[in-house]
């Protein structure tokens, strides 16, 4: 890219003063005041050409917005808070100054909905297409982290909101459940955000819980893009919303009956997870989540 350290600069200039912040951008490490009852939460996640967007379709800013929000909606998985981000971009060398402008004040949007300052990185250009990384540092700030290992037997299912054809463009444009994920910290035995889709997701739950799972088939949440995309494609609406990725909702377990969400089915002690129709008829429910691979959508 052309301009790569009026890039920087620029970044630099656009640096923001926030409580936790005592030093952001533009020197060697930024420095914090991280509050001493809080638990720091840590996690990495990039979005890759060609496989999370497709530059043909998506601009700059949405781009930078979906880098940022991916990370976010990790944090909401555990019921913590945003607390600061620190990004890498790998740029084509054909981006210009301005479209990578674009991808960062998407980053900067996305982050400061969520009061999440981006407090430092590194941009590189190079022959290859754009990638975006971002690490997201989480604080618990007055609640107990949620893992995905804490689901019991007899807990109920829940998720909260319907599922399915995200590739239409809610993979893009959607907003982390943060201060919903707080609220479900309180009750919630395990949970999860749905990225790799409902099966996989549920998939981890269980595996990490050592339990199993029933779902009702009649209560899972069905998307409109889900009816959509299996208009266009054949396939069930009920596949896309077991099955599809990057939908961005809460998935939890809790032992209460009635908690927010859907209820879509129950834990169970015996490892698997199963499918059970109206008449009380259970199939095996096999992982097919998304596979991060653009290009099959019709
Ligand atoms: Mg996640």
């Amino acid at each position: 890219m052309a301009g790569e350290f009026d890039f920087i600069q620029w970044i630099a200039a656009q640096n923001r003063a926030g409580n936790l912040v005592q030093l952001g951008v533009g020197d060697d490490l930024a420095v914090l005041n991280w509050p001493a009852d809080d638990l720091l939460l840590v996690g990495v996640d990039q979005v890759l050409e060609g496989v999370h967007f497709d530059s043909a379709v998506h601009s700059p800013r949405q781009i930078g917005k979906k880098a940022i929000n991916r990370s976010v909606s990790d944090c909401a998985a555990m019921g913590c808070l945003p607390a600061a981000a620190v990004a890498t971009v790998a740029l084509p060398k054909h981006f210009s100054l301005d479209q990578a402008k674009e991808l960062y004040l998407g980053m900067r949007q996305a982050a400061e909905a969520f009061d999440c300052p981006i407090v430092g990185g590194d941009t590189a250009a190079w022959d290859g297409k754009l990638i975006a990384t971002v690490t997201i540092l989480g604080r618990t700030s007055g609640i107990r982290p949620v893992a995905r290992s804490g689901a019991k037997a007899g807990d109920r299912i829940f998720v909260t909101g319907p599922l399915g054809g995200s590739i239409l463009g809610r993979h893009i444009e959607f907003v982390p459940k943060v201060a919903l994920g707080r609220e479900l910290a309180a009750l919630a035995s395990a949970m999860i955000d749905i990225s790799d889709g409902l099966s996989r997701d549920l998939g981890h739950i269980c595996r990490c819980s050592g339990v199993g799972a029933i779902l009702q088939a009649e209560s899972v949440p069905i998307h409109p893009d889900a009816v959509e995309l299996s208009r266009r494609d054949g396939r069930a609406a009920l596949e896309h919303a077991l099955h599809d990725g990057e939908d961005y909702e809460l998935l939890y377990t809790t032992s209460r009956p009635t908690a927010p969400g859907i209820c879509i089915g129950r834990i169970v002690e015996k490892p698997g997870m199963w499918l059970q129709d109206e008449r009380k008829n259970l199939r095996a429910l096999e992982i097919a989540g998304w596979q991060h691979v653009w290009g099959s959508a019709p």
